[in-house]
């Protein structure tokens, strides 16, 4: 193969495929353990220091238990969210609730569950005194405007809508001081897929900084900073990922500067990334269907754009590998397409690859995260099953895949009948 291993050999993917139609997602119960290991154990100085797995990136149940099995905890953003932590049994302090623009019943679901609320505004303080009590630990949100550069995905943080503004943490936290509240956390997610370390060390400092003023200013002490996700993934054979040693021993030098430094209370270190802990051990297996030669070539193949939304939405690139051809010379440009009637729907766009026929199988890289969990249902598309590659290379499927009666069981048809018109 070039560029990027698959989990699986060529023998056991056709034993897959004997049994699953394609397309599906597959993910590798070895590499996400793996992972999960290699941030455990490059915090390993950092007592508390605990990853709240952001489910939004691939909300299945089965790998939310492997991960609980690792540590982790869940950051949830949504009532659904909410409800699926509950429901793999994860309770109180497993459960982040970074929320923004927050209904109701969601707030009411995350003190009841006992989740950390992280609150994005400082008009939340009085909206969630009300709907659902203050809890007795508290995090907020912040957005540091100009003092932080954004990157591609998640934009300039003053353009962001999301977090405090550094004055208002200080009068949320006062204000909070003033209700009781006396355990204390402080959140920010200013990246998104960024694969440099020093950013995070850079967050980092910015936060033990706020810390120290925070801590000084209103006489309180900080439980646990939460770093936020967006740790990025080489999407691309020739990137590399996050040296997480690197990352840490930033992180631990301005610790020890500014946390210990400063006679803190020792204070443990979240982060609820998504993509880095599932992403790249998530394959997405799609069969080609029809060979397209006009003005440019096309390979069309069973899955779509429901199935994996990135390349669609920010142009980004998912790594192909040809299943068998991975040694043929990759001289042929294509343009790889699923079948919604949007002219969007490529997975990739003047790829170079191997001489591809109908029939051949397709393994799209890096699917584990905003993957599956972006699949939506326009011109009636399904969204597929997913499985899971075991660590004894057995496979397990997680979620079946939709059929024409999910797709249409919100409408009443019976009700046509007596429909006049
Ligand atoms: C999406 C999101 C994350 C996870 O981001 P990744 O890029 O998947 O690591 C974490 N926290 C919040 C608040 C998010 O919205």
């Amino acid at each position: 193969m070039i560029g990027k291993k698959l989990p699986f050999t060529r023998e056991q993917l056709d034993s897959i495929l004997e049994k699953y139609p394609t397309p599906f997602h597959i993910y590798d119960e070895k590499g996400i353990r793996a992972y999960a290991q290699k941030l455990t154990a490059a915090y390993s100085w950092n007592k508390g220091f605990k990853e709240y797995y952001a489910i939004k990136a691939c909300p299945n149940p089965y790998l939310m238990k492997i991960l609980r099995s690792e540590g982790f905890g869940i950051d949830c953003s949504s009532l659904a969210e909410l409800e699926l932590a509950e429901r793999v049994g994860l309770r109180g302090e497993e459960i982040m609730f970074t929320s923004n623009d927050t209904p109701v019943e969601d707030f009411q679901k995350a003190v009841k569950l006992g989740a950390i609320i992280n609150l994005d505004d400082i008009s939340h303080i009085p909206f969630l005194e009300q709907c659902a009590g203050i809890p007795e630990l508290i995090c907020f949100r912040y957005n540091p405007g100009s003092l932080k550069e954004g990157n591609v995905i998640i934009g300039n943080p003053e353009e962001a809508k999301y977090g405090f503004t550094r004055e208002q943490l200080f009068d949320g936290y006062r204000m909070m001081k003033e209700k009781g509240v006396k355990r204390f956390g402080l959140h920010t997610m200013v990246a998104s897929n960024e694969l440099d370390p020093n950013y995070f060390i850079e967050t980092a400092e910015i936060l033990f900084d706020l810390i120290v003023e925070l801590s000084q200013t209103l006489d309180i002490s900080f439980e646990f900073v939460n770093l936020g996700g967006g740790i990025g993934i080489p999407y691309k054979p020739e990137q590399t990922p996050v040296d997480l040693d690197v990352m840490s021993k930033g992180i631990q030098k301005l610790y020890h500067e500014l946390i210990i430094g400063n006679n803190l209370k020792p204070l443990k270190i979240y982060f609820e990334s998504g993509r880095a802990i599932t992403g790249p051990y998530g394959f997405l297996v799609t069969k080609v269907l029809h060979i397209k030669d006009t003005y440019k070539k096309y390979a069309g193949v069973d899955a779509c754009m429901a199935n994996l939304m990135r390349p669609a939405l920010y142009g980004s690139y998912h790594h192909i590998t040809v299943v068998g051809k991975g040694q043929q010379p990759h001289k042929n440009l294509y343009d790889v397409t699923g079948s919604l009637c949007e002219n969007n729907d490529k997975f990739a766009v003047n790829r170079l690859l191997p001489e591809i026929e109908p029939g051949d199988i397709i393994v799209i890289h890096d699917t584990g995260a905003h993957g599956h969990a972006m699949g939506f249902n326009y011109n009636g598309k399904l969204r597929s099953a997913e499985l899971l590659l075991r660590e004894n290379g057995e496979v397990k499927e997680i979620r079946r895949a939709e059929t024409l009666e999910d797709y249409f069981a919100t409408l009443d048809f019976n009700g046509l009948g007596s429909f006049n018109v």
